[in-house]
């Protein structure tokens, strides 16, 4: 594995000013590397930096810059064995998922590269042409939490990039390591400061929150922060895109076929070890089959090999940190208390790293813990239902709403429910899909505007109107 880690500002690799931090991997609880830990005064370098280089990227021609996106894209694939082995190690995902991550984050880089800024002919008359620009905004202040870094660091810093921004990331501390690889690869194909990355968790991430020469923040993380970061960009009025957290609800209707959709359901919903932003959350699960639909589940997660993610045969790796470690302990164990089933699983697997297998509870119902709040782990509550409006109102009921799904085998029926879910995406027999060109981002406290597609790339500009007298 590589074993050089630098802050990146201005094109030159450079150590940490406030010194530096240890990465943990959650398999082993060893500390593996030691990260430079920046200083607030190197934020500020790095704004200056961007500043800087915003000057000529702006200008640069869209096939220079889509040119310079793919080349990017060749060298994460060149190095993608490398940086799935970082990411493995820090955040502790198994191996084929890791390599997925690099997939996905190839094939993001693409297909921001090949996106086109459309010119928008308002009028066009005798007297007069109106015509809407899309322009750059500057420089980018980009925050990324620990679930997907790579390739959550890549949808934000892509389209800021394709659109003539310049960018300053900030990884989180618990898988800052293939973030930092990444912007040196980067910097091998862009001029010096069109891309930096600085080190550290709150005062940081306040520094960059609050810059006056940052004219956008892209955020990735949970609401609270959100939250703060919000107050604290209202110093030069930023432009926010914020993708915070979710509890996402789904509803088997009664149709549904359990042997059918156990498995995309399980997947769905323990997808990156339940540790996805979009991950199904909260399962409602109609009478009829409920028994049915809940062993089969149960049967999936006792299927499954817990173990480090460096070992081929392990299919689920551990809990990122302790924090979340002790969360999901927690709500299992209150939800124990309360009287819920835990069919499966339940308990930690090891004394030495974050493990915990993927567990199923049910007899639980809303006011218990572990339903109303985000869980962002392996364990899933499922939900007894019997009247469909009563399940629909029960999944609206939330302060969050970033994903949802109905399943069922009318796509029709569950269509119509799907688009009276309070969130940004509704999936029918399906959950947590993303994709590079179909808009995404959440409503209610899930946070707002969107990524990916057109729409996620016009996020980074600002329109200008022109009007020309003829
Ligand atoms: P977090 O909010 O604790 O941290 C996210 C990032 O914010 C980290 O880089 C952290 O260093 C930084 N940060 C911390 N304090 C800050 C401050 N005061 N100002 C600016 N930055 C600050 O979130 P997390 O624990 O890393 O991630 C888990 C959460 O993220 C979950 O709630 C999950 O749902 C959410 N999430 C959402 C999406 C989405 O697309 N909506 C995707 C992934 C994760």
């Amino acid at each position: 594995m590589h074993t050089e880690f630098s802050l990146m500002i201005n094109g030159e690799k450079v150590a940490g000013q406030a010194g530096s931090f240890s990465v943990i991997n959650p398999a082993t609880e060893d500390s593996i590397y030691q990260c430079p830990l920046s200083s607030v005064e190197q934020v500020d370098q790095a704004v200056a930096a961007a500043s800087e280089a915003f000057k000529s990227w702006q200008h640069t021609p869209d096939e220079v810059r889509k040119a310079s996106l793919h080349r990017i894209a060749d060298r994460i694939e060149a190095n993608a064995q490398e940086l799935a082995e970082i990411i493995v190690t820090e955040q502790g995902k198994p191996m084929f998922l890791a390599l997925a991550e690099v997939g996905g984050a190839v094939a993001w880089t693409r297909y921001t590269a090949d996106l086109d800024i459309p010119v928008e002919t308002i009028e066009d008359s005798e007297e007069k042409r109106i015509e809407q620009h899309h322009k750059p905004l500057g420089v980018i202040g980009s925050i990324t939490p620990w679930n997907w870094p790579l390739m959550i660091a890549i949808w934000h810093i892509m389209p800021a990039l394709r659109a003539g921004n310049t960018v300053v990331c900030k990884p989180s501390g618990f898988t800052p390591l293939n973030t930092l690889r990444l912007v040196e690869l980067m910097n091998e194909e862009l001029p010096a400061g069109v891309i930096n990355v600085v080190t550290g968790e709150g005062e940081i991430g306040q520094a960059i929150s609050g810059h006056p020469d940052i004219r956008k923040v892209v955020f990735t993380g949970s609401t609270p922060t959100g939250q703060k970061i919000m107050q604290n960009a209202s110093g030069n009025l930023k432009r926010l895109t914020l993708e915070l957290g979710g509890n996402d609800a789904a509803i088997v209707l009664p149709d549904a076929n359990p042997e059918q959709i156990a498995e995309a359901i399980f997947q769905t919903a323990f997808l990156n070890m339940g540790q996805t932003c979009a991950a199904l959350k909260r399962l409602y699960v109609h009478d009829d089959i409920y028994d049915a639909l809940s062993e089969a589940l149960a049967e999936k997660a006792r299927s499954q090999v817990v173990g480090n993610g460096m070992e081929e045969s392990t299919t689920f790796g551990p809990i990122q940190n302790q924090n979340q470690f002790n969360l999901v302990c927690d709500l299992v164990d209150d939800a124990r208390n309360q009287g819920a089933t835990i069919l499966t699983g339940g308990e930690p697997c090891s004394d030495k790293g974050y493990f915990y297998p993927p567990t199923i509870v049910t007899n639980i119902s809303d006011g218990a813990r572990l339903v109303d709040e985000e869980q962002f782990g392996p364990v899933l509550p499922v939900i007894r239902y019997s009247d469909i409006e009563d399940a629909i109102q029960r999944a609206n009921n939330c302060p969050v709403g970033l994903g949802g799904s109905v399943w069922s085998s009318d796509p029709n029926t569950a269509s119509k429910i799907a688009q009276r879910l309070e969130c940004g995406t509704a999936w029918v027999n399906n959950h947590a899909e993303v994709l590079p060109h179909a808009p995404f981002g959440g409503c209610k406290m899930s946070g707002f505007g969107v990524e990916f597609g057109l729409a996620g790339l016009l996020e980074y500009t600002q329109p200008q109107t022109l009007n020309i007298a003829k």
